[in-house]
């Protein structure tokens, strides 16, 4: 109660996951016989019964290629597929519709721009600057870039309590820097970088800021203008809608001034047969059929979401997340990676004399999901010299019944030991 009456005072809704978990089909499913305690979130999330239906809906009603008939199934089709892009456009606060590209998720968003930057901007000798705490979806790509151009990769080290080292910033930002790229979030250590800071510091000195968001969207309430950073990507199915739906912000400024990187039908305005006049963003970087059915059920994620409250979804995820950190506190021999507060989303742990992978099977077998292993982010798991952890990640649909399970299932694992 005393809760409740905080939240209404700060305006927002407090989480009955309870009831939020009947939302969810899979929910119901037992592992082993067992009530699924799933707790890996952060490599995909379950999808509510809103998002399925749309999923169904689109395929049952109106089911047909956009943007290229006159009849009337296209129509509604275009209709329900530009419709999304509005939604994702007021969902992350983004200017004009023009500026959201539907992609295959964070790591298509990534290569996107990458490719286009590998092309048409970065140069021998010039440099690209990530962070030491990307997964490797933000790693890869400008590694690759930057060895087909002979550029450098510069890295941005984070610290003991897994926070990026900012007063470095300043110092790896140069006059060849062609572009900053980090995550808002980090998948392993749940830690939440000062994006709207170290954006402004790169701006400042004219570099663009690519934004992982892949861990942040559906955690925390984003707002690209805000953080003004110059590209910003997601997927779709970490945040309650499908697979093989995405999405690729760009400041107009940069999508106006980039050239596709695939080509193919939906993306110009005329074509001969020696040239073609190219569409406009967004659809000049959208060669080829999209992913029509889960774009319009990733706007039914965001209107679940919306419905339930971006600052409600923080604080509950905040809770579980401390009262996960508490528990295991007390159980001894385990080790919690990450920044002591402000930690969001995730939990990764390793206990004392036992792998990871050890520790995921065993909880399995009490019907507990978690993730285990590098997270694909090796870079992370060397700097904390680990083979690997274990992670917990969370959603609205979790309960503190499923902490306590998790933290007696590693209780139980470090009795055996
Ligand atoms: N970046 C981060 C921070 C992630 O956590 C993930 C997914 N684990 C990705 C990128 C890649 O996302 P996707 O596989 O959906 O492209």
């Amino acid at each position: 109660m005393v809760l409740t009456a905080l939240a209404e005072e700060k305006g927002f809704k407090m989480i009955n996951a309870e009831k939020i978990r009947l939302d969810f089909p899979i929910l119901e499913e037992k592992v082993g016989g067992k009530p699924l305690v799933y707790l890996d979130n952060a490599a995909t999330t379950h999808k509510p019964g809103a998002v399925l239906d749309r999923l169904i809906e689109f395929y049952t009603r109106m089911n047909s290629n956009v943007h290229r008939g006159v009849h009337s199934l296209s129509r509604e089709a275009s209709g329900a597929y530009e419709g999304a892009r509005e939604t994702v456009r007021s969902f992350i606060g983004a200017r004009s519709a023009k500026e959201v590209i539907f992609t295959r998720g964070t790591t298509d968003g990534i290569n996107l721009i990458a490719d286009i930057f590998r092309e048409t901007v970065i140069n021998a000798g010039d440099e690209v600057l990530v962070t030491e705490m990307e997964h490797h979806s933000n790693l890869i790509p400008w590694q690759a870039a930057c060895a087909k151009k002979g550029a450098v990769l510069k890295v941005l080290p984070f610290d003991g309590e897994g926070r990026l080292k900012t007063d470095e910033l300043d110092g790896m930002l140069t006059d060849k820097t062609r572009i900053m790229a980090l995550s808002y979030i980090s998948n392993v250590l749940g830690t939440e970088n000062p994006v709207k800071d170290i954006v402004r510091t790169a701006r400042s000195r004219g570099v663009p800021v690519l934004v992982d968001g892949a861990q942040a969207v559906q955690h925390i309430k984003v707002d690209v203008r805000e953080l003004d950073c110059d590209f910003f990507v997601f997927s779709g199915h970490k945040m309650y809608a499908p697979t093989g739906i995405g999405v690729l912000y760009g400041k107009k400024e940069w999508l106006d001034r980039l050239s596709p990187y695939r080509y193919g039908g939906g993306m110009v305005n005329s074509v001969s047969l020696d040239r073609s006049e190219y569409a406009e963003a967004p659809f000049k970087f959208e060669a080829g059929t999209g992913s029509l059915a889960e774009a319009v059920s990733l706007a039914a994620a965001i209107g679940y979401m919306d419905s339930i409250g971006m600052e409600g979804i923080k604080e509950h995820e905040r809770r579980l997340s401390e009262m996960l950190c508490e528990r295991l506190a007390g159980i001894g021999g385990v080790t919690v990676y990450g920044p002591p507060s402000g930690r969001r989303g995730v939990v990764s742990f390793n206990l004392e004399g036992a792998h990871p992978y050890d520790v995921g099977t065993l909880l399995d077998k009490m019907g507990i999901a978690v993730r285990t292993g590098t997270h694909c982010a090796e870079p992370v798991m060397k700097r904390l010299g680990v083979p690997g952890t274990v992670r917990a990640s969370f959603a609205v649909y979790n309960t503190e019944k499923e902490i306590e399970k998790l933290a007696g299932g590693v209780k139980k694992i470090r009795a055996i030991l």
